[in-house]
């Protein structure tokens, strides 16, 4: 009718929209050219336990953008999403900290570590799904019970019985669940209940407020006492200074990933960071893309 196709001519031809969609255009073909070009690759980020000991890895993509350095998944998650390329990249994603994994389980200082994984919603729900993460597992000799999926409470909403099903499907095979960003989503102590989990991830929005704001101190508190009854472990991300990592200790949080102790990195400066002759042991992965 007049009205609607008045409006879409409107937004057709302000120019503001327009550069934006032709952006998001721009950078949909980009992520797909990105793609087949092997730009996208994985950094790992340390978690900690209380006496330093490296206990885990986070796997956090990253794009090696060509022109514009080493980008975040802030720059590009949204698009790829929306574009259906979100698949494409957990695959690589999954691949590459299964293979990492392996290659850690090798080296002694290294062996016991998980390394999580963020899944995505899409991923969390195609078919494919616990077949997909069976067979990357088989085909990289990688510990399913060293393997750790990171889920947030806004996906496992969507269809709970679901992800439910699929989790404790994955969970016979000894993989293990984590809610990640705790506290900003949807949180009943009935489906906590219900879920395979293994690990509660405080968020970081609450973490950055210590350790000057009570209500931040006391959401943490709560997650930490609801972990404990639950029988989850609980882990700190975004710890960025001292007076944060003690007060998280003081209240029971016993595990932490933050800049404090190491920011993302690649797989070959995690292992650099633990002792020589076991750093040597580390194939160098690093692809020729300029660095941030
Ligand atoms: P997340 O899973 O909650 O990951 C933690 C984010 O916090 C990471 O950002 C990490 O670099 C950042 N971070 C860690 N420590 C600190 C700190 O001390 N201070 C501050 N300010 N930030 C810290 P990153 O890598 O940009 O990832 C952002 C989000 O993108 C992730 O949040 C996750 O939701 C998503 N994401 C990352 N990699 C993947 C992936 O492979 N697949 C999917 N589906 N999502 C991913
Ligand atoms: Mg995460
Ligand atoms: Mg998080
Ligand atoms: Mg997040």
């Amino acid at each position: 009718e007049a009205k609607a196709a008045g409006k879409g001519r409107l937004r057709f031809f302000d120019p503001v929209m327009q550069e934006a969609i032709a952006r998001r255009l721009r950078l949909e073909e980009e992520i797909l050219r990105g793609l087949e070009a092997r730009q996208f690759c994985v950094y790992f980020q340390p978690q900690f336990d209380e006496r330093q000991k490296m206990v885990g890895a986070e796997a956090l993509v990253r794009w090696r953008h060509p022109e514009r350095g080493v980008l975040a998944p802030g720059a590009f998650i949204e698009v790829a999403d929306a574009a259906g390329l979100m698949d494409r990249i957990d695959r690589i994603v999954l691949l590459r900290a299964c293979e990492q994994m392996a290659l850690w389980a090798r080296l002694p200082a290294l062996s016991g570590v998980t390394v999580s994984v963020n899944i995505s919603a899409a991923q969390l729900y195609q078919d494919s799904f616990i077949d997909d993460v069976l067979q990357v597992l088989a085909q990289t000799g990688a510990d399913p019970a060293r393997l750790k999926l990171e889920l947030t409470e806004s996906m496992l909403i969507t269809d709970m019985p679901k992800a439910t099903e699929r989790m404790r499907t994955l969970k016979q095979h000894g993989i293990r669940f984590a809610i990640d960003d705790f506290g900003t989503g949807y949180s009943s102590l009935h489906y906590l209940q219900q879920l395979p989990l293994d690990q509660l991830k405080i968020d970081q929005s609450f973490v950055r407020a210590l350790p000057d704001d009570a209500n931040s101190l006391g959401i943490i508190r709560a997650i930490i006492a609801m972990a404990g009854s639950l029988g989850l472990e609980v882990i700190a991300e975004g710890v960025e200074n001292q007076a944060q990592r003690d007060l998280l200790q003081q209240n029971g949080c016993h595990l932490y990933q933050g800049y404090l102790f190491a920011r993302p990195a690649p797989a070959e400066e995690i292992a650099a960071m633990m002792p020589l002759h076991e750093a040597e042991l580390s194939p160098s992965r690093r692809p020729a893309e300029p660095e941030e």
